[in-house]
């Protein structure tokens, strides 16, 4: 089984990177990604604690967003993380995500829901990417709701009118970092379209002539419908596809390797990168 999104405390997911790691050989899988959002401060304990039969694939979660301010999610794999420039961008992005955070909590606080940014940071591992789940998890310590989801369904959407967005990267200029620092990149769940608006089909080309590598078709938030025109759309523009749970812990429902990519596919894409920098122990 080949998984290759999953998120850890590093980001928004429950499990530690060395939890995750035990988790995924225990169930079995044999080709991991480590994909938490716009960091890779997860890569090392990750790594640290692989053991034989499991192939480790270092990456990340970015946050993009389009010119029409539509939010898309570019997964990059396999990059050099001694690349400055897209350390420097990710950087960027976790330090805005502060500043967005307060903005989100004046908001609610403005309708009257109480909830501060400490309680929120309570809910933040050291050094972490903060995001909407830390206010979620701080919200249901309140006892506003019983899950993230009810949280989100009720009070964080993209809809909702609390809701403010924070710099990010064009899928472009991400995809083109990720590159020239010698990764693969993959298009995360696009046509996700319970989370927000997402881009047209006409959108792939350009990613495409920007590096995009594959489109992640196999994901929980993907239709029946929806994969098999994903999978149509990448045998036409000539790319790779992917399949992978979105795994975060007790955060979401996603099961490890509840989606998962083709061997071959995998092989295929593996091979994009500049180097062969899948991590494995004997
Ligand atoms: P942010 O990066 O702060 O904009 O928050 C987006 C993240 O929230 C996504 O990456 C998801 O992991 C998470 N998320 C979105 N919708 C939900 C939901 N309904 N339940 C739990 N987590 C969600
Ligand atoms: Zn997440
Ligand atoms: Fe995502
Ligand atoms: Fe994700």
């Amino acid at each position: 089984m080949i998984d290759l999104h999953t998120h850890t405390t590093i980001s928004d997911g429950t499990d530690t990177p060395a939890q995750l790691i035990n988790k995924a050989l225990a169930s079995g899988i044999k080709v991991l990604a480590l994909t938490d959002h716009d960091s890779i401060a997860g890569w090392e304990e990750a790594s640290a604690h692989l053991r034989p039969g499991m192939d480790l694939v270092l990456g990340s979660e970015i946050s993009c967003q389009t010119e029409d301010g539509i939010s898309v999610h570019m997964l990059g794999l396999l990059f050099d993380s001694k690349n400055q420039e897209l350390q420097d961008v990710l950087a960027q992005t976790r330090d805005n995500r502060f500043g967005r955070m307060e903005r989100i909590i004046s908001r609610m606080n403005g309708a009257g829901i109480e909830i501060s940014m400490e309680e929120v940071l309570a809910q933040l591992s050291d050094g972490a990417t903060l995001g909407r789940p830390h206010l979620a998890d701080a919200m249901v310590a309140k006892g506003l709701a019983k899950s993230r989801d009810e949280i989100f369904e009720k009070w964080l959407h993209n809809n909702s009118p609390y809701y403010v967005a924070h710099y990010s990267p064009t899928p472009e200029r991400a995809i083109a970092l990720i590159k020239a620092a010698g990764g693969v990149s993959v298009i995360a769940h696009p046509m996700a379209s319970l989370r927000g608006r997402t881009v047209g089909v006409e959108s792939f080309s350009s990613y495409v002539d920007a590096g995009l590598d594959a489109i992640e078709v196999f994901h929980r938030d993907h239709t029946a419908d929806q994969r098999n025109l994903l999978k149509d759309i990448v045998k036409d523009l000539g790319i790779l596809r992917t399949g992978s749970s979105d795994y975060h812990g007790t955060g979401k429902i996603n099961e490890l390797a509840e989606n998962t990519t083709e061997p071959d596919q995998w092989q295929a894409l593996e091979a994009r990168a500049d180097n062969r920098r899948v991590v494995r122990v004997f």
